[in-house]
């Protein structure tokens, strides 16, 4: 069986973070007989240097080709005078509307070993899972109109159109309902249906969605600053969170740190499902970027990285006991004591990516033992 996959490691730590996870995919290749074929692109300022534009037309088509995409980062200041449409996030922006990529998932685990590093209190954090399921390519983000008007009497307008049609929520709350069922089986759709009709039909459709195919979960509703309130407060009565792009993007956020650095995020976002083989488009990067301020000294945290594959053998895949074990492993490297600089604290060994790279690698073959 093959498994193919499209790197694009982009610019900064990306290529750092990414040469780890290649590292990961050999070993499964050799030890496990997991058919990865993989082929390497460019994106962000890489490609602009090469092509001058943030992704070339072959590497999108490569792209759109392949079972899944691994994303590093792009990003940094040698780019920014390029022109508007080749910057380096052009590329991932690219990606995201051919791909079609209408869910963003983004996971907060508090790592045990790392609970300390949380602004919260332990007992709040430790062994939080939650998953903030955010709807990418609609809302206020693209409604039209999008404008600032000059109003001719000195005063200006700026306008932006929350905007969402009944299948657009359907989609979102259908991906958010089946990752429920593959976990605690417990769905939270956030919304501000007490002030905006995008919100009330919102509540509407995900309340049909859910009475029509998946009752056997457990659907509560939230308004959102309420949810974000709750987020802070008592984070582990969640198990999956849905939201809308715009509340998505503030409340992954505000998940994301409750579990401690940048360097340990990953994310995906999915497409969806093609009618004939029933795979879904799916792109996984790290939620942090290109960190041009430690790349090339061999420092960064590749967990994130590696976190990002885990939940591409997941969801891509559906190699759960893999993506078990992975994450297992950097459980396991973090209990040992092993710290990369963004996570150092006395007492722990300070390693740069390579070593936590090595160190994760040998866990997870050890946990096959
Ligand atoms: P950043 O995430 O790159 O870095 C923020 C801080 O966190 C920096 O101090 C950095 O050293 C640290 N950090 C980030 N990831 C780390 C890791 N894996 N290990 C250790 N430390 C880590 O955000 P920024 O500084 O605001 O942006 C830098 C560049 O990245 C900009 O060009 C920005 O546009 C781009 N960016 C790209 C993406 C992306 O590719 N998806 C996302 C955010 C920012």
């Amino acid at each position: 069986m093959t498994r193919t996959l499209f790197l694009l490691p982009g610019d900064g730590i990306g290529p750092e973070a990414m040469a780890e996870v290649e590292k990961l995919i050999s070993v499964m290749n050799a030890d496990e007989n997991a058919g990865f074929e993989t082929a390497t692109g460019l994106v962000g300022g890489s490609a602009y240097d090469e092509h001058g534009q943030a992704i070339s037309e072959d590497d999108m088509a490569r792209a759109m080709a392949a079972d899944a995409v691994l994303f590093g980062a792009v990003g940094g200041p040698k780019w920014d005078g390029v022109p508007y449409e080749a910057r380096p996030e052009a590329g991932l922006l690219r990606l995201r509307k051919d791909m079609e990529l209408f869910a963003n998932l983004r996971p907060a685990i508090c790592y045990p070993a790392l609970a300390d590093s949380s602004s919260l209190k332990r007992d709040v954090v430790e062994g939080l899972d939650i998953l903030i399921v955010r709807e990418l390519t609609g809302g206020v983000y693209f409604g039209e109109p999008k404008d600032i008007i000059d109003l001719g009497n000195g005063q200006k307008r700026g306008i932006d159109t929350q905007v969402y049609d009944t299948f657009e929520i359907e989609r979102i709350s259908g991906v958010a309902f089946e990752l429920a069922r593959t976990r605690s089986n417990k769905v939270c759709s956030m919304e501000k249906r007490n002030v905006m009709k995008s919100g009330v039909l919102w509540n509407e459709v995900v309340t049909a969605t859910h009475k029509a195919r998946y009752s056997d979960v457990e659907l509560t509703h939230m308004l959102a600053d309420a949810g974000g309130m709750q987020l802070v407060r008592w984070p582990k009565q969640f198990d999956v969170i849905v939201t809308d792009n715009l509340f998505g993007d503030m409340l992954s956020d505000v998940a994301a740190m409750l579990t401690g650095s940048l360097g340990m995020l990953p994310s995906a976002s999915l497409g969806a499902p093609n009618p004939r083989s029933g795979k879904r488009k799916a792109l996984y990067e790290p939620v942090h970027g290109s960190a041009p301020d430690i790349a090339g000294r061999g420092i960064a945290n590749p967990i994130a990285m590696i976190a990002s594959f885990a939940m591409c053998l997941r969801y891509s895949f559906e190699m759960v006991a893999e993506a078990d074990r992975l994450e297992k492993a950097i459980a396991g490297v973090l209990d040992d004591g092993l710290r990369t600089a963004d996570l150092m604290s006395p007492g722990m060994t300070e390693v740069g990516t390579a070593a936590m790279g090595d160190a994760v690698v040998a866990k997870y073959r050890a946990l096959a033992a």
